[in-house]
This record gives structure tokens, sequence and C-alpha cells, in this order.
């Protein structure tokens, strides 16, 4: 795969000055950026706010978990970080869990597809942190791995296994070599604008503005760089969390629509089990997902209770790979009929 780290720059590792949001910012020379009409398509999805479950009782979740016993689901499409994935002490995720990954195996074994729905690439060396998911595919037996697709980069590849286990791109859309820089370099500028220390990181799906841990200013980051592209013509949705500013050429919900499409066998939106982290509205990173399948069933294992969700997902009480665990022990529960 012809994955490529485009640049890392560390700018201005100078005292961080608060974000003010309406905060004009000076005009500084800024990349020239190819013309909008040569943009990639742009996601710009109408998600009505759901239902908000502010509270979940342990009777909702033995529900859900009951009936992915008595109905187990066709395939299983999931998030990695924060989902199988639990975060270490310094944010970066630690390596699955054993039993949920023998889960996953078991999952695999009965011929059930599992997409890993991620914004990590495939195939991704030289980040300064892991981006990439081949370890965790290295894990997985190689004949089992036929079942196994990776829509990663947020959409923006699409990656299968052949029976001898070898990775397959199915497909892929990446970003323009000088459209990526170009989008780099104007993030780069906007933190320096702002006083900000940020790491600026380009994949081929995504552009990634790592802040300094503790670093409160990701809001002020995000619409600040969302409104320097929209100058540009660019309407890509800026997100943020607690480390991370980011924006993708695609969403998860577009390369999850192309992974069924890859199945072998087509699978109906209902016989779907799809989960996530951050389903929350407006703009979580796994909200796409229940957009491009609302009758899936739809599990946040991350959500905080203050966030507004898309109509149908469950918030269960289980975080993480606790809960992803708990899901897939009822679905193997009910394929092995115990
Ligand atoms: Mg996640």
């Amino acid at each position: 795969m012809r994955a490529v780290v485009l640049a890392l720059s560390l700018v201005r590792p100078a005292p961080i000055a608060p974000v003010v949001p309406s905060l004009a910012l000076p005009r500084l020379a800024l990349p020239v950026l190819p013309a909008p009409s040569l943009a990639p398509r742009l996601f710009a999805p109408t998600l009505p706010a759901g239902r908000v479950y502010s509270a979940v009782s342990e009777d909702q979740d033995a529900g859900l978990l009951a009936g992915l016993s008595r109905r187990p689901p066709k395939a299983v499409v999931m998030d990695y970080d924060s989902t199988l994935a639990d975060r270490g002490p310094d944010g970066l995720s630690l390596p699955v869990a054993e039993e949920l990954l023998q889960s996953i195996n078991a999952l695999l074994y009965k011929g059930i597809p599992v997409v890993i729905a991620t914004s990590r690439h495939y195939e991704l060396p030289g980040t300064p942190f892991p981006m990439d998911l081949k370890p965790f595919v290295d894990r997985i037996p190689a004949p089992l791995r036929r079942h196994l697709f990776i829509s990663g980069g947020v959409g923006t590849e699409l990656v299968g296994f052949d029976a001898q286990g070898r990775a397959r791109t199915l497909w892929a859309d990446p970003w323009d070599l000088s459209v990526a820089r170009a989008l780099e370099a104007l993030c780069r500028t906007t933190a320096a604008e702002l006083g900000l220390s940020a790491e600026v990181i380009a994949t081929p799906g995504q552009v990634m503005l790592k802040l300094p841990k503790g670093d409160m200013n990701g809001a002020g980051l995000a619409e600040a760089v969302g409104r320097r592209l929209a100058e540009r013509g660019y309407l890509y949705r800026v997100m943020h969390n607690k480390e991370f500013v980011y924006f993708s050429r695609s969403d998860k919900g577009a390369g999850l629509v192309r992974a069924l499409a890859a199945l072998p066998h087509g699978v109906a939106q209902e016989d779907l089990l799809v989960v996530g982290d951050e389903f929350g509205l407006p703009s979580g990173g796994d909200a796409p997902l229940a957009a491009a399948v609302p009758a899936a069933r739809l599990v946040s294992v991350g959500d905080a209770h203050s966030r507004d969700l898309p109509p149908g997902v469950h918030r269960l009480r289980a975080k993480g790979g606790a809960g992803v665990l708990l899901l897939l022990k009822a679905v193997l529960a009910g394929l092995l009929g115990r």
C-alpha cells in the first residue's frame, strides 16, 4: 500500500494562549489550494437529533443483549480506537484485549463478516503514534481473515483479505498529495496564528492536529481551521476531541456503504450490529455510521449521557472493550446455540 505520511511538524512550542473563537485572524500568506471544484466530495449530512437516553437501565442493556442472542446479526461493524481498543494513561490505544480478540476470531470462524470502520489505515508507517491496523490484523489467524474488512482512513480505503490472509486493497480514494500538503500547511499556519503548539499530521485520508496533553483549546482551533478551509471553498466538517482536531475527505458512513457492497452476500441493515464510541451529534466520528444504516442495531460504548445521539443508538452502560465483549458474547451465544 502506498500510504504515505506526508509530514510532521511542531509549531511554536510557546506558552499557550487561550483561544477566542470569534478572534479575527490576521491574514497571512497561506498555501495555494486547487479550486474548490477540484475538491473531493464533501459530507454534509442532515443528522436528526435523536432521543437521548438520560439513564439506561440494566433492563434495557439486558434486552439488547438478549435480542442479539435471539437474532444474531449477520455482519458486525466496529470502530477501533476507544471501542475495541481502550486508551492507556498516555491517551494512546492499548492492544485489543485477548478475550475480545478471541471473540472476534470466533465470529470470523462462524463466517460472520467483521468490518472495522476506523480513522486508521491498514498500513501507515512512520507516524509519531500508531495510525495503522496491521498489528491488530496480524494477531488474527490468516485463514480467518477472509471474512474481515478494514474500512480505513475515515472511509477512504477498503482492505479485504484473500484465502491466505494476505491484504488486498479493494478500493482507495486518497487525497492528491499536493492538496494534502496544502491542507497541512494551512492547519499549521492557523495553529501558529493562535499561538498553539500542535503536531500536524496528514494521512491519505485525513488531516489531524494533535493537541498537547491537557490543552483545552480544541474547540477554538477546530472553529478557526474550519473557517480557514471554508474561505477556500472546502466545507469539511472539522471535528475535535480531547486529543485531536481533525477532518477527512470522506466519512465512516460512506466507507461502510462501500464495505457492505464488497461483502460476498448482501446483508440487510436490520441484520447489522454497529458499535462505536463517538456517535454524539453533530460531529461524532461514528455518527455517519448511524446515518448510513439507520435500521441497524446501533450501540455506543463511549458517548457520555450529555450527548445527543442519532435515533436508535443504544448507549451501553459498559464502555470500551468491556462493552464490546458483552455484545459479542451475546452474539456468539446465539450463533453457538447456547
Ligand atoms: Mg473511536
